[in-house]
């Protein structure tokens, strides 16, 4: 592990490489190729040098240095999920992780074991064979490496708090190709900045993570024709501000599809959807949602009782891989008459009928967590709204990026600042750091030089390493 260590040539390092891995190496003319460096946003059609199949801790390590040795650029991919595309890049060496899908539950204790490229539905599959979950996000083909380092929003967060905020400790491969096991009581400054700092750190191989009990889900929805989306929005926000932790509703703008339960004449027009999923005793779900549909009665509803998996897989088809997709996204301060207007006009600009505006109240257990226990910034935002453009002809890029630009540009006087890390794309220089906040972001930056001090992982949304760092 130590011959790579000096500078090397090229061909030693290529020897090395050979030597020590484990997994599959796949270049460009091999036929499995286009297949694994694809990542699900298809705009990111990226040509790798090199694919490291990784199947261990030490396959990672070895193709780290090899990147390192060969002066090759890194990037990582967990689920590929990244709508900025930053698991790959052309001519880098791509860490690829989805080989370590395993996942070791403990029922006793409460917690799983899961390695670094297990998607959402890999953990789930674990662990509700003993009705437990860790709180994540809402489709299940995400993966839990990137959502987990970057925050990690879904259904329970409101209950139970973020996905970062169930990381209890990490093993992690850092820059150099070191493998430590990161917890309260060793590295246990890595651990900080790895719940909610990216990927900037290192490349964490195994997440040890918090369970919570979980039951059947009680799950309504509703759709609204948008001239009746003011009276529904001010209902939503009475409802979901007052609403206590098993409850969690959102609210969406988009085309209204061809299913069975939706109005013939609500088709294909941009419409409202509202629902509210109660995680609480199964008896008393209609009791708690009905009230959210009660004031502005929509043109349809659907209710039922689902099991937790079910409710993770809803959101699956709707956004599946290999299609265009471009996002912006922002936390709002409140959800006014007049953010309401804006979010009206891009529904009614929308470009595709396979875009979305969704928007949520958070708080609840996100704002529970004291801000200093991790490096999530922003936990006490009211609100969060993502404008998803998504398409399949390359011709329509750049009217779908501007519809996507423009939908949260005109929120502009209701944004809370910052944004979610994990969906940031295309942004200005500064924007890192702007939403971390200046001390946060300097602390995040000491780490940076304290565990990478090259900058070797920066195929992120990337904090260079502080130059006199404090920390
Ligand atoms: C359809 C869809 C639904 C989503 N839903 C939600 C949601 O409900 N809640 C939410 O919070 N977010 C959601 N997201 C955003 C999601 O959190 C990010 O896209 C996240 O980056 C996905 O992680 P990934 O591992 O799949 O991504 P990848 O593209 O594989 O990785 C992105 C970056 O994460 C880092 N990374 C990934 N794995 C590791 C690892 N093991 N060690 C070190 N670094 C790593 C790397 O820097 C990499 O460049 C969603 C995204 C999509 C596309």
């Amino acid at each position: 592990m130590t011959d790579l260590l000096d500078p090397v040539s090229r061909d030693s390092a290529e020897r090395y490489l050979r030597h020590h891995f484990q997994g599959p190496l796949v270049g460009p003319g091999d036929a499995a190729y286009d297949e694994v460096r694809a990542v699900w946003n298809a705009m990111h059609d990226r040509r790798p040098r090199l694919i490291a199949r990784c199947t261990s801790a030490a396959d990672v390590s070895t193709a780290l240095r090899y990147a390192t040795a060969a002066g090759l650029a890194v990037t990582v991919r967990g689920g590929g999920h990244n709508v900025a595309g930053t698991a790959v890049a052309d001519g880098a060496v791509m860490i690829d992780l989805s080989l370590l899908n395993e996942v070791d539950v403990d029922p006793g204790a409460q917690t799983a074991r899961a390695q670094g490229g297990c998607l959402l539905r890999d953990v789930d599959a674990a662990t509700l064979a003993h009705d437990l979950v860790c709180p994540s996000g809402v489709v299940s083909h995400t993966g839990l490496g990137g959502l987990t380092l970057g925050g990690g929003y879904g259904w329970l967060a409101r209950k139970w708090g973020l996905t970062c905020d169930h990381l209890l400790a990490a093993e992690v491969v850092l820059a150099d190709g070191t493998i430590v096991e990161a917890t309260e009581d060793e590295h246990a400054e890595l651990l900080w900045g790895l719940r909610g700092g990216g990927g900037n750190l290192g490349i964490v191989t195994r997440f040890t993570l918090r369970l919570r009990p979980v039951g059947p889900v009680h799950h309504q929805t509703a759709v609204y024709p948008l001239a009746d989306v003011p009276a529904a929005l001010a209902r939503y926000r009475e409802f979901a501000e007052a609403q206590g932790p098993d409850l969690h509703a959102t609210a969406a703008l988009k085309q209204a599809g061809h299913q069975p339960w939706i109005p013939e004449r609500l088709r294909g027009l941009p419409a409202l959807f509202l629902t509210a999923a109660w995680f609480g005793d199964e008896a008393d779900g209609p009791r708690h949602t009905a009230p959210l549909f009660a004031t502005a009665a929509p043109d349809a509803t659907v209710s039922r009782v689902m099991s937790y998996a079910q409710l993770q897989a809803l959101g699956d088809h709707g956004e599946p891989h290999g299609n265009r997709y471009f996002t912006k996204s922002c936390y709002l301060t409140d959800l006014t008459d007049g953010a309401v207007a804006q979010l009206m006009e891009s529904a009614r600009e929308i470009r595709s009928p396979l875009s979305c505006i969704d928007f949520e109240y958070l708080r609840g257990a996100i704002g529970d967590v004291p801000d200093e226990e991790s490096a999530f910034p922003r936990r006490d935002a009211p609100y969060i709204c993502t404008v998803s453009a998504q398409w399949t002809d390359e011709s329509a890029d750049d009217e779908n990026a501007a519809w996507s630009r423009q939908g949260t540009e005109r929120l502009a006087p209701w944004q809370y600042g910052g944004a979610y890390v994990n969906y940031l794309q295309d942004e200005q220089p500064g924007r890192v750091a702007e939403v971390y906040g200046a001390a946060r972001y300097e602390r995040l930056a000491a780490l940076k030089h304290r565990y990478d001090p090259d900058n070797v992982l920066a195929g992120n949304q990337n904090i260079p390493p502080a130059a006199h760092p404090h920390v």
